[in-house]
């Protein structure tokens, strides 16, 4: 075999488990169809690492969300990764909203969330005087990360442990080969070239159905199929000291987003964001349009303070590999060996929409727990 374990894709998860797979002695290879890591979901984003509040108990996604924020604090503070343990308010705005805190309160301790209780108003406006909130949620635990140097800290040591990075070569096909296959790949100037591997682990974020089905599976009746919800940011502009943490208000109830919040950067900027608006799988525009501003202003202005239309300009977009439809309310994560479809050795990621960066290095060991 050249390779014990082939990753598709060199995002935050598909770096993360170069990282640790590598660690535990495997020979890597990681391949990403980008001449670079990290040049599309994972680097836009909120770069928020999330507590695991609000998913439902005994997911994936709160098992790994939870697990995987202690995880990347620790990782931060040891690879010197700048982070910011700043905190986040879950503000209520009138007493309908103040009347759903409870429950998401419960739903966060039931899924082990440390540090997290209710603040009544009088202390909310005296921390945070330019938002309107009447009763909130402080979750201590919750931060923010820098996504590019996180990533550039996993690149490192899944590099130093004897990892290889293949970039600008795109993943084609692969064969059953012995007990394990053989990967084809397409580098950039057309040539394809192969290798032989044991495992094959999809982290291939917007294409992982996709490659799914390279190998046989049918992802429609596997019901595998991604939808594409595009999430839009405005920046704030000339506002100081508009916030002292992340300001998110109570989530809608068809559970596609977590509300317009408002996102504080380590460089002290603050940005709106993201909406939800699910888009065609062959229209990948991150364009953000201007005539959103009205929307944005709209929502935003409902909990900060004086906030002027003029302050708000069009930021990032980023677009989330959701299993969920539009027309549905929750799927967690899909991440699977699929020996029982016939595939010994392919571990499929599919779905890793948000919390995937908070999740990146819990994900890994959870896959390094099927590889054992
Ligand atoms: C608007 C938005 C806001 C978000 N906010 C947060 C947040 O605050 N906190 C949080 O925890 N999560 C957040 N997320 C989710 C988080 O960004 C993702 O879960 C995470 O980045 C997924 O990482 P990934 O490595 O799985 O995917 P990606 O970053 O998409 O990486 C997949 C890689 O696979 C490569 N690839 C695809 N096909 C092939 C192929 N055939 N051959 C070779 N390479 C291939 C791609 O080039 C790509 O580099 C957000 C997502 C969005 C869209």
């Amino acid at each position: 075999m050249d390779y014990d374990i082939i990753i598709i894709g060199a995002g935050v998860v598909g770096l993360a488990l170069g990282s640790k797979l590598s660690e535990n002695g495997k020979k890597c290879l990681i391949v990403d169809k980008n001449d670079s890591f990290g040049m599309e979901t994972s680097s836009r984003n909120s770069e928020v690492i999330h507590a695991g509040i609000y998913y439902p108990q005994n997911t994936l996604k709160a098992l790994l969300c939870v697990q995987g924020s202690r995880l990347l604090f620790d990782w931060c503070e040891k690879k010197n990764v700048p982070f910011a343990k700043i905190g986040k308010y879950i503000n209520a705005i009138d007493q309908e909203d103040e009347s759903k805190l409870d429950s998401i309160l419960e739903n966060a301790k039931n899924n082990g969330v440390e540090n997290i209780y209710r603040v009544d108003s009088a202390k909310f406006n005296i921390e945070e005087p330019n938002i309107i909130g009447c009763g909130a949620i402080l979750s201590e635990n919750t931060g923010i990360v820098n996504s590019h140097k996180l990533m550039a800290s996993l690149e490192e040591n899944a590099q130093n442990n004897g990892a290889d990075i293949a970039y600008s070569h795109k993943f084609i096909d692969a064969k059953p080969e012995g007990s394990g296959f053989r990967a084809y790949l397409q580098y950039s100037d057309d040539s394809v070239f192969d290798v032989s591997c044991e495992y094959i682990i999809n982290s291939g974020g917007l294409n992982a159905d996709s490659i799914a089905s390279i190998f046989g599976i049918n992802i429609i009746e596997e019901n595998l199929e991604l939808s594409y919800c595009k999430g839009r940011y405005f920046r704030i502009n000339s506002y100081p000291n508009i916030s002292n943490r992340l300001i998110y208000p109570i989530p809608p109830s068809n559970n596609h987003g977590l509300g317009i919040h408002l996102t504080r950067e380590l460089d002290g900027g603050a940005k709106l964001g993201p909406d939800t608006l699910y888009v065609d799988k062959n229209n990948f525009d991150y364009t953000v349009e201007e005539e959103l501003k009205q929307a944005f202003f709209e929502s935003a202005a409902k909990y900060i303070k004086n906030l002027k239309i003029e302050q708000l300009a069009p930021d990032q977009s980023g677009i989330r590999p959701k299993l969920q439809k539009a027309t549905e309310k929750f799927r967690d994560f899909y991440i699977k060996e699929e020996s029982d479809k016939g595939i010994p050795g392919l571990i499929n990621l599919i779905g890793i929409e948000s919390p995937g960066l908070t999740s990146s290095i819990a994900i890994a060991n959870y896959v390094s727990e099927i590889i054992k």
